[in-house]
């Protein structure tokens, strides 16, 4: 039986120690799970499940389909919550679904009250500055004074991920403007990076996503935050490479001396950028080793010069507990986002540990 070259493994536990730590840091708020795109690349399923038992209740996800799985999942107790809001004609499945939409414009409101949706709360989004999503501070006015139903108020930080950015500032001041204008609705304000700007952004809920993943709220690691995703990918071979020889696709890396080189099996079909080059690392053996030349759609050359544990069927570490995914990320000139929601469909998937 042939095993797949590269493998993507899920720590659960860590998941669920990084769910902890962040509530210890949002004080009395919820703390929500952000649920998008297949919970960042990781697995809506098995994450949700583990957010759950971590006492998770609300979770967030970007289309009204994955929301209805959710439901199915998680059962009636949970809130779920879909980011994309209501589209003309989904009110019937949010309805039917029992699923929240955060409704993002004027218009999302107008196709909720068509199908009879505002017989029940919404979550109802503002832009306080991000001018992607979301109603303005006048029309939430209006909405108000016409008597829409919201159990939640949100608003979006463009700058969570930069610690001290005037933007978070003017956009806390803008979002506790607004606020008095639904006096019953819970309220929230902070991703990741909003949680670790204080108390004072975390209101009623806050909805972590990257840091719950093991990503650090500002872009980079950070000591709360446990690793949770590992992409390792295995030696198809070494070779010696003779000085003056050239390695991979427009022969762009040139060896000056004589050097022992590995590939990888793994490549930017799998979600290894092609922008690693020229300065992507892996971690194997111990050490941080070079990643050489072009990335190919399956595989990769390495830097094994001196490495005498270098032999096929060994597996190097792409960004997991040795090789951070923050750093791994900015070496390809990407977050870490990215890299986690780019990992491809034939890399092999393990869950840690077994339930
Ligand atoms: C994705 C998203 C989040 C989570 O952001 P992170 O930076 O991953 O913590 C929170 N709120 C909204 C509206 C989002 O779209």
């Amino acid at each position: 039986m042939s095993q797949a070259t590269s493998r993507f493994t899920v720590d659960l536990d860590a998941l669920a120690a990084n769910y902890a730590a962040l509530k210890a840091r949002a004080g009395s708020a919820e703390v929500a799970g952000m649920l998008k795109a297949n919970a960042y690349g990781l697995g809506g399923s098995h994450v949700a499940a583990a957010l759950w038992a971590a006492g998770a209740r609300s979770f967030f996800t970007a289309g009204v389909g994955g929301a209805e799985a959710l439901r199915q999942l998680l059962g009636p107790q949970a809130d779920v919550y879909v980011l994309d809001g209501c589209r003309a004609g989904d009110a019937g499945r949010l309805l039917q679904a029992g699923v929240i939409p955060v409704l993002n414009s004027l218009e999302q409101v107008e196709h909720w009250r068509a199908g009879g949706g505002d017989r029940r709360p919404a979550a109802l989004h503002v832009d306080t500055g991000m001018n992607r999503l979301g109603v303005r501070p006048e029309e939430a006015e209006t909405l108000a004074r016409s008597g829409l139903p919201v159990s939640l108020l949100m608003s979006h930080l463009a700058c969570g991920d930069v610690e001290g950015h005037s933007m978070n500032v003017l956009q806390l001041a803008a979002f506790r403007a607004v606020r008095p204008l639904f006096p019953d609705a819970r309220a929230s304000l902070a991703n990741s990076g909003g949680i670790f700007h204080g108390a004072d952004y975390a209101f009623d809920m806050v909805r972590p996503g990257v840091a719950l993943y093991g990503g650090g709220p500002w872009g980079a690691p950070h000591p709360d935050i446990r690793t949770v995703a590992t992409l390792e990918a295995e030696i198809l071979q070494v070779r010696d490479l003779p000085a003056g020889e050239s390695v991979g696709y427009a022969a762009s890396y040139r060896a000056e001396k004589a050097m022992r080189i590995g590939t990888i099996g793994v490549g930017y079909a799998d979600g290894v950028l092609r922008s690693n080059q020229p300065n992507g690392k892996i971690w194997f053996a111990g050490a941080e080793r070079a990643m050489l030349g072009r990335i190919s759609m399956d595989t990769l050359a390495v830097d094994m010069t001196g490495c005498d544990e270098a032999r096929p069927g060994r597996f190097v570490e792409l960004f997991g507990p040795n090789l951070n995914v923050d750093v791994a990320a900015s070496r390809a000139g990407t977050i870490a986002y990215e890299l986690l929601t780019s990992v491809g469909t034939r890399v092999e998937r393990v869950v840690r540990p077994t339930r």
